[in-house]
């Protein structure tokens, strides 16, 4: 116990103590983190690398908080912004008036999200907010048909929307709910599309899928088809643990929303921009939706940006009931941010040129095959992904049911906000220069669509030597 402890002292930063209880009231940090363990503060970034302000370096395998598509030195971006605050840094877009950056934005997104015709488009600053936005564009559209009643909304299990009031209630992750007296109660949450964790002896993946889409009608049925406004799904489900849907789940779940006129919400937050190898992931499983949230890649993270997509039957209500009312509304003062638009219209300029959804076909096999090959290891359940976004689940047994015991991460907390073993893990990618997300026993990476096939090799590289750390450390503790 005491050479662990001592070997766990190790892995803690060195010489950040000066940041140790500092002011911050951290985003997904506990109280005792931020009171009794130093920060990871990162202080610059060039390509699929940041460095810490202790001077070491990370290969940034989430791409910030999978976002930094474009790495983190991407010239253009930084010249797109400073061009446009030299101009005009600041202008709103409320009653008519509006700068050109986000005019062009809008109709550059509009060409661009081809899976479905797109009527309009709507600036956010972030996921969280693009996916309340959709919420009141789908109340208020129903409002305008004189469907008061049509106002719930059914989300997943283990989907993660965002953590505003209401993006945090469709998303179906407990923690986002508990002590915020959250869901709110127009929000239903279906099964967790999850087929390794979830599926029945002999099931297929397709009997699956058939299985949670008939769960899905049976739960619109109960409620009333008069009262389901919206379905919202991520095309892959990224914090709750990277979860490519299973065969023919889509296909199955979009007729029944059709059926009983529920709208579809795509949220492409993560998906969007060629993560998946395809420009969108509503591309890549032919998801038809009404509605599409994006942020994160839509600026490279470079400048705080979202946007929501609304059918044109969508926003031609929406236009005609506010020619009654007025005014549409509803809106935020950085709504189509001249600068956040100036770097999104760059980044998509740059998606286009180097054709980025092949650029992420190239480079993923390397990566998704090379992470898979640890698959045999007896410490993980399952390693999953697509394109360049993965996950990979520690179970014992290689069974979804048999967790390592919580308290074998105890010593790792710095890294991660549960006790985990998955911890660990992260703890020893952060030690030999990596960054990964940790949630409970699930890691999870989706690194910049620039990496090289020698970076991937790194991640690979560190990936197999934080995992046989692992291994020994289950090893001794199981012989404890
Ligand atoms: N939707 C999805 C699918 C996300 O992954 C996220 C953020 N990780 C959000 C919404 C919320 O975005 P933001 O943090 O920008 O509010």
């Amino acid at each position: 116990e005491a050479s662990m402890q001592r070997e766990d002292a190790e892995t803690e930063l060195k010489n950040a103590k000066e940041f140790k209880g500092h002011d911050m009231l951290a985003p997904f940090t506990a109280g005792w983190q931020a009171s009794d363990t130093n920060p990871l503060v990162i202080e610059k970034s060039k390509g699929a690398y940041v460095w810490d302000i202790n001077g070491k370096k990370y290969l940034d395998s989430l791409a910030g908080l999978w976002c930094t598509a474009l790495g983190g030195s991407e010239p253009r971006l930084v010249a797109a912004a400073i061009a446009q605050l030299n101009t005009l840094p600041f202008y709103h877009s409320f009653w008519n008036r509006t700068t050109k950056p986000s005019l062009d934005l809008a109709k550059e997104l509009l060409n661009t999200f081809t899976a479905t015709k797109m009527g309009k488009a709507f600036f956010t600053n972030s996921g969280s907010e693009a996916n309340d936005t959709q919420v009141k564009l789908v109340w208020y559209y129903n409002n305008a048909l004189g469907r008061p009643n049509k106002k719930k909304f059914i989300a997943r299990e283990k989907s993660y929307h965002g953590s505003t009031l209401i993006s945090a209630s469709l998303s179906g992750l407990p923690a986002l709910h508990q002590k915020f007296d959250l869901p709110a109660p127009f929000v239903l949450h279906t099964d967790c599309p999850h087929y390794w964790r979830y599926h029945l002896p002999g099931e297929s993946e397709e009997e699956f899928s058939t299985r949670l889409a008939n769960n899905l009608e049976n739960l619109i049925l109960k409620e009333g088809p008069e009262t389901i406004a919206a379905f919202i799904a991520e095309p892959v489900m990224g914090a709750g643990g990277v979860i490519p849907p299973p065969a023919t789940y889509f296909d199955k779940i979009q007729p029944i929303l059709k059926k009983y006129d529920i709208l579809f919400i795509a949220d492409e937050v993560i998906c969007a921009f060629g993560r998946l190898g395809t420009m969108f992931g509503c591309d890549k499983y032919g998801m038809k939706p009404d509605l599409v949230s994006m942020a994160k890649a839509l600026s490279s993270a470079y400048m705080p940006i979202g946007a929501v997509l609304v059918s044109p039957e969508i926003s031609d209500v929406i236009d005609s009931q506010s020619n009654k009312l007025g005014v549409f509304s509803h809106g935020f003062t950085y709504s189509g941010h001249p600068v956040s638009c100036a770097v999104a219209l760059e980044a998509l300029k740059i998606y286009k040129e180097r054709n980025i959804a092949e650029v992420v076909q190239r480079i993923s096999p390397k990566f998704q095959n090379g992470l898979k090959a640890f698959s045999d290891s007896p410490i993980i359940g399952e390693i999953r992904g697509t394109g360049l976004i993965l996950g990979t689940e520690f179970t014992d047994n290689k069974s979804p049911n048999d967790v390592f015991p919580p308290e074998w991460g105890k010593f790792h907390l710095s890294f991660a906000f549960i006790f985990c073993i998955g911890a660990y893990f992260g703890a020893q990618c952060q030690k030999h220069g990596m960054l990964v997300r940790v949630a409970g026993d699930s890691i999870m990476m989706s690194p910049p669509f620039i990496i090289t096939p020698e970076e991937v090799d790194e991640l690979i590289s560190i990936y197999g030597k934080a995992l046989k750390a692992t291994e020994e450390r289950v090893k001794e503790l199981k012989s404890l």
